[in-house]
C-alpha cells in the first residue's frame, strides 16, 4: 500500500491557511538539546501545544463536540481513508514536521488492545515513519476517540540514540523485548523483521503491564518504526499521568504533561519560561515520576 503523505501536505496546505502557517513556524521554531552523555532530550518552545499540554481528559466527551469525529473536526482538516476502520489526518497542533493523527472512524475510547496488529501494519505502510500512540491517562488529550499519530522517525531522540540504549540492556530470552533504564525512563525496546513476531511481543509486553497494574487497559506509550526491513518498537510503561511539577505553584512548577513525544526525548514546551527554565534536574525528576515504579520492576522483567 502506497499512502501519498506528501500529496496530503501539499493539499492541506491549499486548503488551509492555518495548516501552512503553523507548519511554517515550525520550521523555526525554538530548540535547546539538553544533553544527558550518550543521549538527550530536546526542549521545543511550542505555544500551540496549550490545549494538549492542559487538556481536562476526565471529561466526558460525546460524538457531538469530539474533534476527531468528522462532523467536529478542526475547520477544513482533509481526511485520506487508510482502511475501512481509520482515517489519516494532519495534526492541526503539530510537533513534528509531517504530523500525522490516525484516527478510528468511530468514537470508540482510547484503546490499543486488540490493535497491535493493524498498529504494526500502519507502520509497516508508513516507511520512515514512526507510528504511536498514548493511552488515556498516558498523554492522550482525546482519551475518548480512538487514535494514532506519526511522526519521521529520524526527529525521535529515542530511535536516533537506539544503539546506545540497545547496549546498555538485556535481550530476553523469552520474548525478545529489552528492558532498558537510562537514568530517568524505562522502556522496553523490540526489534523484529517479521511482522508476526513484532504484533506478539508488543501484545505480550501489554498485556504484562495491564495485569500487573491491574488498570483497565495499558498504560503507555507505544511508537513503532519499520525500516529496512525491521520493526523497531519502543513501549514506556507509565505510572502516572502528569508529574507533582505539573500541579505545584510558583518557581517549581512546569506545564509538561508527557506524552509519547517528551517519553521518545522531544519536550514541547508551551510555556516560553519551562523552555528556558527546564534542568536536566527537573527532567529526570518528572520523567522518574511518570516511569515505571521500581517496586513493580521485577515483575515487569521478562
Ligand atoms: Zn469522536
Amino acid at each position: 500500500m502506497k499512502i501519498d503523505i506528501d500529496g496530503l501536505f501539499v493539499k492541506q496546505f491549499e486548503k488551509s491557511a492555518h495548516f501552512k502557517k503553523v507548519f511554517q513556524d515550525l520550521e523555526t521554531v525554538k530548540k535547546r538539546v539538553i544533553d544527558f552523555g550518550g543521549f538527550d532530550y530536546v526542549l521545543q518552545f511550542n505555544p500551540g501545544r496549550i490545549g494538549s499540554a492542559t487538556a481536562d481528559t476526565a471529561k466526558k466527551v460525546t460524538e457531538d463536540e469530539c474533534f476527531l469525529c468528522e462532523k467536529h473536526r478542526f475547520p477544513n482538516q482533509i481526511a485520506v481513508e487508510y482502511n475501512e476502520n481509520y482515517n489519516i489526518l494532519i495534526n492541526p497542533f503539530p510537533i513534528f514536521k509531517k504530523h500525522l493523527t490516525i484516527v478510528d472512524k468511530r468514537h470508540v475510547v482510547q484503546e490499543i488492545r486488540g490493535e497491535e496488529k493493524i498498529m504494526v501494519e500502519m507502520s509497516g505502510n508508513l516507511p520512515g515513519f514512526t507510528v504511536f500512540y498514548n493511552s488515556r491517562h498516558s498523554g492522550a488529550s482525546a482519551p475518548f476517540h480512538r487514535h494514532f499519530q506519526a511522526c519521521e522517525t529520524v526527529e525521535l531522540p529515542v530511535f536516533r540514540q537506539w544503539d546506545f540504549f540497545l547496549s546498555g540492556g538485556k535481550i530476553s530470552e523469552q520474548n525478545g523485548s529489552c528492558l532498558v533504564f537510562d537514568g530517568t525512563r524505562y522502556f522496553y525496546m523490540i526489534n523484529h523483521s517479521e511482522a508476526s513476531k513484532a504484533v506478539e511481543c508488543l501484545a505480550g509486553v501489554l498485556e504484562k503491564l495491564q495485569s500487573v497494574h491491574k488498570t483497565e487497559t495499558p498504560e503507555a506509550n507505544v511508537g513503532i518504526a519499520f525500516d529496512n526491513s525491521v520493526y523497531r518498537i519502543v513501549v514506556f510503561p507509565r505510572s502516572k499521568h502528569r508529574p507533582r511539577e505539573y500541579f505545584a505553584t510558583g518557581e517549581g512548577h512546569f506545564t509538561i504533561s508527557p506524552g509519547f513525544a517528551d517519553m521518545a526525548g522531544i519536550i514541547p514546551c508551551a510555556v516560553e519560561s519551562d523552555f528556558y527554565k527546564l534542568t536536566k534536574d527537573n527532567i529526570t525528576s518528572i520523567f522518574n515520576q511518570v516511569t515505571l515504579e521500581e517496586k513493580y520492576l521485577k515483575e515487569l522483567s521478562f
